[in-house]
């Protein structure tokens, strides 16, 4: 049986194996997928490990990403822009490294959220891994405008110089949070790891829109704090993290098995359980 895993230190939590199990058995693939724990020091070993025995392909999480990038010989356009890779697949003429991050962001926002992305104003909070890896499927649904705003300014600034060759028609912009005061925006997207402490990145108020969605990278069993704020501060929706999970796990088993899934009913199932504690 063709062998897939999620690989990151800490691992128990993740919720992988089971997307890919439900995923595996609405498709009919005759596949296993498991989690697997890598020493922090012993990444590149345990893959090797896991390829000698049988493995075709693996989900990369915190903190691997960026050796799972060194590690690939070959990196689509997503995965080199984004300088990181959550997805890797092995085959005969090598590793191939993808990043599906971005790509299910933008799907659970454009076939979940039924948010139309063209034409929008978005912000992006924060500048770090999962950013980078929002950043060119994003430019790619052509929104109006692009910025970037960070803690660290300076970060923020770097990512807009980098992304601005693939900006097209898109205004991309970068920032600090002060900065945003008097703007307004359709989409505010939470990519900072301010709600894993529950923090708030310190925004001013009236960012939202008429009909803005503001949308937390994070997911959780209540509403996690940067969206209680948001609904404050006249953000019309909100929505948290698990879709944009749900959907990388679809794009990663599409990108393995060449069917793709259908990824509401496990995305319904997993919701009903974590509402259910
Ligand atoms: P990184 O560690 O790479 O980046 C962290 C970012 O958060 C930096 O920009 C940092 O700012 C900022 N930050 C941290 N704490 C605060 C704070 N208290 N206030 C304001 N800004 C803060 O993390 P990732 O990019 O990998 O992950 C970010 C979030 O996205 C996490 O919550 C993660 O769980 C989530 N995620 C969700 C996924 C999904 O499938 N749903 C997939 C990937 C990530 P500075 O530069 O100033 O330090």
């Amino acid at each position: 049986m063709d062998r897939y895993a999620v690989i990151g230190n800490p691992i128990a939590h993740s919720k992988s194996p089971q997307i890919h199990a439900a995923f595996a058995r609405q498709t009919g693939q005759e596949l296993s997928y498991e989690a697997l724990l890598a020493p922090v020091d012993g990444f590149a070993q345990t893959v090797a490990d896991f390829r000698a025995h049988g493995g075709r392909g693996l989900n990369v999480t915190v903190p691997f990403k960026l050796e799972a990038f060194a590690l690939a010989d070959r990196h689509t356009a997503r995965a080199q822009a984004a300088g990181a890779v959550n997805t890797l697949a092995f085959g005969a003429d090598g590793i191939h490294g993808d990043n599906t991050d971005g790509a299910g962001l933008v799907r659970d926002l454009s076939a979940n959220l039924n948010l139309e992305l063209a034409g929008r104003r978005i912000l992006l909070l924060g500048a770090g891994g999962a950013t980078r890896g929002a950043l060119l499927p994003l430019l790619d649904s052509r929104p109006a405008r692009l910025t970037i705003a960070n803690r660290t300014v300076a970060k923020a600034d770097v990512l807009a110089a980098l992304f601005a060759a693939r900006a097209g028609d898109t205004a991309l912009d970068a920032c600090g949070f002060d900065a945003l005061a008097g703007r307004r925006f359709d989409l505010v997207i939470n990519a900072t790891a301010a709600s894993l402490a529950d923090e708030l990145p310190p925004l001013p108020p009236g960012l939202y829109a008429e009909g803005a969605l503001a949308y937390d990278m994070m997911y959780a069993r209540a509403p996690t704090r940067f969206m209680r704020a948001a609904l404050a501060d006249g953000a019309a929706r909100v929505a948290d993290g698990l879709g944009m999970l749900v959907e990388q796990a679809a794009e990663s088993f599409t990108l393995w098995r060449g069917v793709r899934p259908d990824s509401a009913p496990v995305l319904a199932e997993l919701r009903r359980q974590i509402d259910a504690g």
